[in-house]
């Protein structure tokens, strides 16, 4: 899977939710803000140049400002 803005690989990581844990660490998982919704997504994909998020949708990837117009 590649970024569409950049050539290069993005990373999956899994989404977790609610208020992370101080002193745990998080750098291998996303984290998805503290309200769960049923179709709220188990993976996404991180851009390792700019590390922004993109979700899986549709078959197609959008970032997570996208999903929400
Ligand atoms: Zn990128």
């Amino acid at each position: 899977m590649k970024c569409p803005n950049h050539d290069v690989e993005l990373v999956k990581k899994e989404i977790i939710y609610g208020y992370p844990a101080s002193g745990k660490d998080y750098s291998n998982v996303l984290l998805g803000g503290c309200c769960v919704m049923p179709n709220s997504p188990r993976y996404g994909y991180e851009c390792p140049v700019d590390k922004e998020v993109y979700l899986m949708k549709d078959g197609k990837l959008v970032t997570e400002r996208e999903e929400e117009d």
